[in-house]
Parts: structure tokens; C-alpha cells; sequence
């Protein structure tokens, strides 16, 4: 078990997992773990047992385990130890978990971290915020923890899959599939994951309509059995049809149906 401090702040947040320890010639010796998942979850949560429940079953998995019990070593924690997935829970001492999702977001460094949601509000209003926020999944205490564990296995698996290392172009807009950038007009803009998850699918749909319930599908892979407002696809079409300035208005609207991206139009004329 290795502690983390921060200069002559009390211990706020420690590193664990499958790790053992060796001492040869004095040199200690980290053993990872067996069964080759090796990806690092950072839990931020306030409460000892859920992170003791979640550990227990992480670590069998062969999954690193780090803690952080606020808000602020949460945060600090994403930056320095760079974990590959984020569960978090949203009511947190200090900073709480709306703001650490939006601030994960913010840092392009981190923005593309998965993360899950673990929370004991269940209301719909929060969902469809943490969705916004772009929390890629949302689990409601009390929880099964083999449920989490295959949850967080799925989100790692999209993201570990490589995209193609490829440029789609339309008129001004290039969008870079492997390194997960947006150019208009030779001015880089930046946009969340959610955001370009869905720029990425209506680009490969090729003028075909994509509706709303697809879209929830493809970019948050939630099925029918959850009932993830269509609204938050709007929402997020609405702010990257800003992001995109002139190329925005290229996202159209099918009535009642949901969206389609025009690839004819040579230029487009800045949005009113
Ligand atoms: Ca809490």
C-alpha cells in the first residue's frame, strides 16, 4: 500500500491494489497484476465502506484501486496519477462531483477520461445534468457490485478500441478520428467527448437521418431499459452546432425524427 501526501498536508487520498511487494537488496519491487487488465481506477467517494465494497470488487480483476475522499485530492488526483477510468460520486466534501466532472472536462488533458457516476441521487434532473456534464455512465446506490465491475469493463473496452487513424473533411470542417480533433476554417475548436462522438457519427452516416434513439445508442450506449431523456441529444446538438460556427449549420434538423449532416453543400453562410 503506498500513501500519497501532499508537503505537510495529513494523508489525504492512498494508492493500492493488486500490487505486492518485494524487497531485494533493499530495492522494493511492485508486482502488477496477473490477469493483465492493469488499468487504474481512481474512486473518489466520501464514504470508507462503498470505496472498501468497490475495491473488493475491483481488485480480484486485476484492477489498480486509488481512493481520494474529496473533491479537491480527486481532482488533483485525475492530473497526477492519470487513471484510466473516474468513479465518482456526486456528493462530495469540498468540491462536489458536478464540478469535478465539468473541471475533467475542461482540461483537454483529462477531458476524454471515462467516467462513471456512482450516486445515491437517483432523480432523472441529475442524470440529464451528469449526462450534459458528459459522465459516460450512471450507477444509483444501492448497487450490485459484479454490475459495476462489467460496467466498468465495457467503458474501458470502448475506449481501449483504436480508432482508424483517420481525417474526415467536410468544406471547412476536418475532423481528426485518431487524435481526436476538430479544425473549421484552420482554427482549431474543442469540444467535449460527447460532442464529438456524435460529430464522428453523423460524418459516417453520410447524409443519412440519424434519430434521437440511435444517437443515445451510439454515442452513450444506453439501451431502451434506460430511460436517458431524448432531450439530451438536442442539447448537445445545440452546443456543437455552436462549437462548429459557419460548418453548424451543416447539422440539420429532420422533424420529429432527429439529424443529418449535409456533406453536398460546398460552403455554408454564417449562422444568422
Ligand atoms: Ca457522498
Amino acid at each position: 500500500m503506498t500513501y500519497w501526501t501532499n508537503g505537510c498536508e495529513p494523508v489525504t487520498y492512498l494508492l493500492t491494489g493488486d500490487w505486492s511487494t518485494s524487497s531485494v537488496g533493499g530495492v522494493a519491487l511492485l508486482l502488477l497484476s496477473r490477469d493483465g487488465m492493469d488499468s487504474k481506477i481512481l474512486i473518489v467517494e466520501d464514504e470508507q465502506s462503498i470505496v472498501d465494497m468497490l475495491r473488493k470488487g475491483l481488485e480480484p480483476e486485476g484492477f489498480q484501486v486509488i481512493a481520494a475522499y474529496n473533491g479537491q485530492t480527486g481532482l488533483r488526483a485525475v492530473t497526477e496519477a492519470r487513471p484510466d477510468l473516474l468513479i465518482l460520486d456526486l456528493t462530495l466534501p469540498e468540491l462536489d462531483g458536478f464540478e469535478l466532472c465539468r473541471r475533467i472536462r475542461r482540461q483537454p488533458e483529462t477531458a476524454r477520461l471515462p467516467i462513471l457516476v456512482l450516486s445515491g441521487r437517483a432523480e432523472e434532473v441529475d442524470k440529464v445534468v451528469m449526462l450534459e456534464l458528459g459522465a459516460d455512465d450512471y450507477v444509483t446506490k444501492p448497487f450490485s457490485p459484479k454490475e459495476l465491475v462489467a460496467r466498468v469493463k465495457t467503458l474501458l473496452r470502448r475506449v481501449s478500441t483504436p480508432a482508424l487513424p483517420q481525417v474526415l473533411r467536410v468544406g471547412t470542417l476536418e475532423v481528426d478520428l485518431d487524435r481526436y480533433t476538430v479544425v473549421v476554417a484552420g482554427q482549431p475548436t474543442s469540444l467535449t467527448a460527447k460532442e464529438f462522438e456524435l460529430l464522428k457519427a453523423l460524418l459516417e452516416a453520410r447524409e443519412r437521418t440519424l434519430n434521437r434513439s440511435f444517437l443515445l445508442e451510439r454515442v452513450w450506449e444506453y439501451g431502451e431499459e434506460l430511460e436517458i431523456e431524448t432531450r439530451t441529444v438536442d442539447v448537445h446538438i445545440r452546443s456543437l452546432r455552436k462549437k462548429l460556427g459557419c460548418e453548424g449549420a451543416r447539422i440539420i434538423t429532420v422533424r420529429n425524427v432527429g439529424y443529418r449532416l449535409d456533406t453536398t453543400s460546398p460552403h455554408m453562410n454564417p449562422a444568422p
